[in-house]
């Protein structure tokens, strides 16, 4: 058992550190104030030939491993780049090219992972509905095959990138008799007759990227549009939860990281009653809390990205107990880092403030904590 990272990891990790620090998290702020998507930062992951990471170099990506995206993840948000744009970020490549690297035919793959990885086109994954989230394989929106084509109807919300997004991966049932066995996912284009989004929604945190809900009426998607075959919608679905539960909670290692860092900082700087404020125990307690609470979530994020590069499938039970961890701890400690900065940290000057609001979502995207209790007391006691 070695823990330890290679020299090729470590490299790549600080070269994306380096550069996300400098390119990218000082045009953060005020995105962030604005609550705007920055397309010149997302040409800038684009440029680090971050958005097709995971896909195989035929298709204009750089074939990396899991752990490899989990570090990249990890830097970005340590450089202090703001979850909004993380979050955009990973919604196109984890939970959009994922599933069509996996699933697609070799003609859907030409023809949409080349312009998902140069940030060209901007994907974005539907399964969530207005009637259910948790509950996502009781979805009601329907396809109906006519001809050559699928005619869907239904509604989407809360979907990450979709006001700016030019390919859709929906799930939608053939038969909702059949419950999850009805369930197909489609790749729709923002062209396609028939599909359309709402606005953008004004959200508590994670503000930069763009949710919002996606209407299908009667909209046409031609049959060579359905990915991995009809009735398999489910599996991609359970695919892409695992892809987004083993990588898209390192951002919020490297995110934890940057706020551990500001708050030693602040520490030190800031006085009361004639000493450094980093010299009473309530203070330490919280920066100590921090670290370790940093070592053990870094352990469990890359225990299960090294696990899935070693080709052990489906493990939702130790992605259950990282995502419960790190959402439910990570939120306490960003809590504790507003209380270490004072009155400060409830404002905008320091950037505990965002942290904080960005935080919050690890508790709710992706599974709640209350869906990650029920997976693991499913396979503690059943
Ligand atoms: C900013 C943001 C971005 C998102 N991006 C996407 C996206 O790109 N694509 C997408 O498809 N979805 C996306 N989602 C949706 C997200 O995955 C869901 O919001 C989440 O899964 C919870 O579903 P829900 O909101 O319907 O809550 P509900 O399922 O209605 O849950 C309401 C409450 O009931 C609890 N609950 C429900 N069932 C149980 C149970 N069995 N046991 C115990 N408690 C239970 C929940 O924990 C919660 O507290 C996004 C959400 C947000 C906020």
């Amino acid at each position: 058992m070695d823990f330890s990272l290679t020299d090729e990891q470590r490299m790549f990790r600080d070269t994306v550190y380096r550069f996300a620090k400098a390119e990218i998290a000082p045009l953060c702020e005020e995105a962030d104030l604005k609550s705007e998507f920055s397309y010149q930062i997302w040409r800038k992951f684009g440029e680090m030939e971050l958005l097709g990471l995971p896909f195989p170099e035929e298709y204009g990506g750089s074939g990396a491993s899991i752990v490899m995206c989990c570090l990249a993840g990890e830097a970005v948000a340590h450089a202090g780049v703001d979850g909004g744009h993380t979050l955009a970020w990973g919604a196109h490549t984890y939970l959009c090219g994922t599933n069509i690297m996996q699933f697609g035919t070799d003609e859907q793959k030409k023809k949409y992972l080349p312009k998902l990885a140069t940030g060209e086109w901007i994907g974005c994954m539907g399964l969530t509905e207005p009637g259910c989230g948790s509950d996502a394989a009781a979805l009601r929106t329907t396809a109906v095959r006519k001809g050559d084509k699928y005619i869907l109807n239904g509604s989407k919300t809360f979907i990450t990138n979709a006001p700016l997004a030019d390919v859709f991966v929906i799930f939608a049932t053939l038969d909702r008799e059949k419950k999850h066995k009805g369930i197909t996912a489609f790749i729709v284009e923002k062209d396609y007759p028939g599909i359309s989004t709402g606005t953008p929604m004004h959200k508590l945190g994670c503000r930069c990227s763009m949710t919002s809900e996606v209407f299908l009426e009667d909209c046409e998607v031609p049959v060579e549009n359905c990915l991995g075959g009809e009735g398999n919608g489910w599996l991609i679905a359970l695919a892409g939860v695992e892809w987004d539960r083993s990588t898209l909670v390192a951002p919020f290692v490297g995110g934890h990281l940057y706020m551990m860092e500001k708050s030693a900082e602040y520490a030190n700087q800031r006085w009361a009653f004639n000493r450094p404020i980093r010299e009473f125990q309530s203070i330490q307690n919280r920066i100590a809390d921090m670290k370790v609470f940093l070592e053990a979530a870094r352990l469990a994020v890359y225990r299960v990205a090294a696990a899935k590069d070693n080709g052990v499938a489906l493990n939702p039970l130790e992605a259950a107990v990282n995502k419960v961890y790190l959402g439910d701890r990570g939120f306490q400690l960003a809590s504790e880092a507003v209380d270490l900065f004072g009155g400060y940290g409830f404002i905008h000057e320091y950037p505990v403030e965002r942290i904080f609001r960005d935080t919050k979502l690890g508790q709710i995207g992706g599974g709640t904590s209350d869906i990650m209790r029920m997976i693991l007391a499913r396979f503690m006691m059943m």
